[in-house]
């Protein structure tokens, strides 16, 4: 039967592939266009169609009335770029592998773009892109580069030049896209126009117009504005996100001047202001210079509590974040007045939605990244007259993963099978209900720890009423009961009502993780929110820069141990041959992915590479051997695409643990078992020597490992014995 299916399948491609090189046999009225409105960081509480208790947007709220209003919307990756990966490929991030921001998206892939463009769509791409490669996939587009700016903002040509165009970016982003649609595509194919703006993005800087939106009204604060952060993991106080203590001067507050107040103030500028010309600068100055004379005069006096001084910034901050997203409603009514004047709102699909959610306040938060609800919900509302029902509420559990296999599904193009998502219009067909072949959890994952805002990598799952959080670092566990718990302020993890609860989803958290094919071991990985780490780490870039080696080792603490009981040993062996130490106490394959991807090898071409890596994978997650293999294998790969001529002595895991039954050191054997196979004795050679540490009965004997897995001197001398005569062979 999967067998049929599969030659189905391949037969449906071939028909698609034929039916692609003619695309002038779709026609523009047969098949439904699709315009989809992008904003980011336009967090659900503040659309009223949402139920927003802070503003209006009676734009957006039209597509709510019209068509369908989706309340269990989620991010894969809670960050700007990797969510717009998520979307164009219909995958999670390890697998598009766009992890975080900063990266370079791999064009190449497969997106729905580049599908809906070979099926004989016009497509069009107008706004904030911030994946760094060329957009691909469309037969018109016109980016900010970067994050873009709000004032008189420049924008990438196709040609490969720039363009600065006059004004406010929401607005011209709008105007940009109905030029397009006006007078630019061709008007006998069906179009997707992907329109996406900059707004409602940090630095939050209103156009003009709605400067004095919110004058005289104090917005209501959220009930977690002053959050203490107990009852949660505790890595939760590390964040560097909070209203109170990381708004900067300029930048946020919109203060002029040298900063000042550094106790309440960070240092940066607002950029913004400096772009804008002397009349933008003075409709500006007009609305911001007697608030913030006001509210200088009173720190200088001292009259603000500390309390009185977040209040104040939250004002600045909410009221600007909102007055950004006015503009951005106002675009929406725009583009939908436009499909109404031109006879093209029968048959557009119109979906609003923005890269992911935002703390308004919540937890004392700006910003994004944590799994709580806030920032993993995406607003997503859709309309598609005579498919969609006006006016319904969708409470299925849907995900940005969803939204290439939609589109793709609603043009009539296959869905590629390796697409993770799925199509939505099952739902949308059942008055938008949940069918009951939707999902029971989304998986989501964040991978960004050493950036900005100090929020660890964690994972996890949300179902309809919980939701489980992983984080690596500690080992934590989180659950929330959203039901009792809305606002996610205690986790239940360790109270003994919830365990039978605990242990079903870590089930679901294994499983989901299987599914998607989410192996850690492969997924480079930093440390650098470790500080000793991180200096580590710089210390061997700096090394690897100046070159000159001819012998590498790496590997985890083992390794590393190299130098401290292993200093003599090495010394008597190695010293003289030109050798770099790359062991880092701890490191698992992924953290060494990292570091040989970015800088530890930069001009590290020895002619031998000793690599010992896997035993940490075991040590904290017993994580499954063929897993860790394919680690260990990454590397491998990653060795021979950067110094292809050195030969790698890949080193059999060492035995660790007492006696023979010990768990781990049967989790290393079976890794071993894996990657012996990687021996092809030109390249790579496999070499065990385990036998070296043990005693006759199987043992490990303190003398030579006094931990059970790290070596003693004794321990290190065995080693550089057993090593010494494949090194020779080897050409060292
Ligand atoms: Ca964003």
């Amino acid at each position: 039967m999967k067998a049929c299916f599969a030659f189905v399948r391949r037969l449906a491609m071939i028909l698609f592939a034929a039916f692609a090189a003619h695309p002038s046999t779709l026609s523009a009225d047969k098949h439904p266009n699709i315009v989809f409105i992008f904003s980011d960081d336009h967090a659900v509480q503040a659309i009223s169609a949402y139920g927003s208790k802070i503003n209006q947007t009676p734009n957006i709220d039209r597509l709510a009335k019209e068509g369908s209003v989706f309340v269990n919307s989620f991010c894969a990756n809670s960050i700007c770029g990797p969510s717009r990966a998520c979307i164009l490929t219909g995958k999670h991030s390890h697998i598009n592998g766009f992890l975080r921001n900063g990266e370079r998206f791999d064009g190449s892939q497969m997106t729905f773009p580049k599908l809906l463009q070979g099926a004989g769509y016009e497509t069009a791409l107008v706004g904030k892109w911030h994946l760094s490669s060329t957009p691909t996939g469309f037969n018109y587009w016109e980016v900010l580069p970067g994050q873009g700016n709000y004032f008189n903002p420049d924008f990438l040509q196709m040609g490969g030049t720039r363009k600065r165009y006059t004004g406010y970016c929401t607005d011209i982003v709008t105007d940009r896209a109905l030029k397009w649609l006006d007078e630019d595509r061709d008007k006998s194919k069906p179009f997707i126009l992907m329109c996406q703006h900059k707004a409602p993005h940090r630095n939050w800087s209103p156009a003009l117009r709605h400067l004095s939106m919110f004058d005289g009204v104090d917005v209501p604060e959220p009930d977690s504005l002053f959050d203490d952060y107990s009852g949660r993991t505790h890595l939760l106080k590390e964040n560097k996100m909070s209203i109170k203590s990381h708004f900067h001067w300029g930048h946020d507050a919109k203060l002029h001047g040298d900063p000042q107040f550094p106790e309440h103030f960070q240092r940066l500028r607002n950029r913004e202001y400096q772009r804008m010309n002397a009349e933008q600068r003075a409709a500006w100055d007009k609305q911001y210079e007697p608030e913030n004379q006001a509210f200088l005069e009173k720190m200088k006096a001292g009259e603000l509590s500390e309390k009185e001084i977040t209040r104040w910034k939250y004002q600045r901050y909410i009221k600007d974040y909102l007055r950004t997203v006015a503009a951005v409603d106002e675009g929406v009514g725009r583009v939908l007045d436009y499909l109404d004047a031109n006879g093209l709102a029968e048959n557009t699909i119109v979906i609003y939605s923005s890269d992911q959610g935002f703390y308004l306040g919540e937890h004392g938060w700006y910003d994004k990244r944590w799994m709580f609800e806030e920032s993993l919900k995406m607003p997503f509302l859709i309309r598609w007259p005579g498919v969609i029902t006006p006016g319904t509420e969708s409470t299925a559990l849907i995900q940005n993963i969803d939204y290439a296999p939609t589109f793709l599904e609603a043009a009539g193009v296959p869905i590629p099978e390796d697409i993770q998502g799925r199509s939505l219009i099952p739902v949308f067909k059942n008055n938008s209900r949940a069918t009951s072949d939707c999902r029971d959890a989304i998986y989501y994952a964040y991978y960004e720890n050493a950036a900005a805002h100090e929020v660890p990598i964690h994972d996890g799952i949300r179902t309809q009423q919980h939701k489980l959080m992983f984080f690596p670092r500690g080992r934590q566990w989180q659950l929330f009961d959203l039901v009792k718990d809305p606002q996610e302020m205690r986790s239940v993890h360790a109270e003994s009502e919830y365990q039978p609860i605990l242990r079903a989803l870590q089930q679901r958290y294994r499983d989901l993780r299987k599914f998607y094919a989410v192996n850690s071991a492969t997924i480079p990985m930093t440390r650098g929110d470790e500080d000793w780490w991180q200096k580590r780490n710089q210390l061997a870039n700096e090394k690897a820069k100046a070159g000159g080696f001819d012998l590498a080792f790496i590997g985890d603490s083992i390794t590393q141990g190299w130098e401290g009981k292993g200093k003599a040993v090495w010394k008597q062996f190695y010293e003289d041959r030109k050798p770099i130490n790359l062991g880092f106490s701890g490191d698992r394959t992924e953290h060494v992915i990292w570091r040989l991807t970015r800088g530890n090898l930069s001009n590290v071409k020895p002619k031998v590479a000793v690599m010992m890596i896997g035993t940490n994978n075991t040590g904290h997650h017993l994580q499954a051997p063929n897993e860790v293999a394919a680690g260990v294998g990454s590397i491998l790969e990653i060795l021979q695409e950067r110094t292809p001529d050195t030969k790698i002595l890949l080193l059999g895991i060492f035995p660790r643990g007492k006696d023979s039954f010990d768990e781990k050191r049967l989790n290393n054997i079976a890794i071993n078992q894996h990657i012996r196979r990687f021996h092809d004795g030109e390249r790579v050679h496999y070499l065990d020597i385990g036998d070296a540490f043990l005693e006759t009965d199987g043992t490990l004997s303190r003398e030579i490992m006094p931990d059970y897995l790290h070596l003693s001197e004794e321990g290190y001398a065995q080693w550089a014995q057993a090593i010494e005569p494949k090194l020779v062979e080897l050409g060292l």
